[in-house]
């Protein structure tokens, strides 16, 4: 898969955590959610992406819908 930002095949897979916030007053009393995805990250430009765990991904999605 070439990068979605520059077309690049110089890319790498790394390991990561990633304390998710939620927005706003409303997100000051919710605790942050840690998800641990594989970070494919472009050598080129640094445009990243990764998959969002299905678990934490509802989680999100309850929380948008409250
Ligand atoms: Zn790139």
């Amino acid at each position: 898969m070439s990068c979605k930002s520059c077309a690049s095949e110089n890319q790498t897979e790394l390991g990561a955590e990633i304390n998710i916030h939620f927005p706003g007053r409303k997100g000051l009393d919710k605790p942050a959610l840690m998800i641990f995805p594989k970070l494919l990250v472009c050598l080129d430009c640094g445009f990243t992406q990764f998959p969002f765990p299905e678990a934490e991904l509802r989680a999100v999605e309850r929380d948008v819908a409250a």
